[in-house]
């Protein structure tokens, strides 16, 4: 589990809702927080995925963590996965993969 930056964070990140599984189609659900990429999204509800990165939260104004996402891509490639076309390993779908040793 990540530890997010303050409560409100937190709070929105996790809030579950009963009708709807997938926080897009929810239209309280105002951030998504991505574990693989360490990213925070502000939601567009535009019916699609889309989303507005954010680098400092809305609520405490701390800088959030750096996105993962070009390592992710690197370390996938270093495996000889191509994300696009070969399947993602389960550790590379959330955070998991961020606790495996880091090579340079
Ligand atoms: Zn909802
Ligand atoms: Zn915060």
């Amino acid at each position: 589990m990540t530890t997010h930056c303050c409560e409100a964070m937190s709070s929105h990140v996790n809030a579950g809702c009963d009708q709807h599984d997938d926080p897009f189609d929810c239209p309280d659900a105002l951030v998504h927080f991505s574990a693989k990429f360490q990213e925070y999204g502000l939601i567009v509800h535009d019916g699609g995925t889309a989303g507005i990165t954010i680098d400092f939260c809305p609520w405490c104004g701390r800088r959030l963590p750096a996105s993962q996402r070009d390592r992710w891509f690197d370390e996938l490639e270093r495996r000889g996965i191509d994300p696009w076309e070969d399947e993602v390993p389960v550790e590379f779908q959330d955070d998991r993969w961020l606790a495996s040793p880091q090579q340079e």
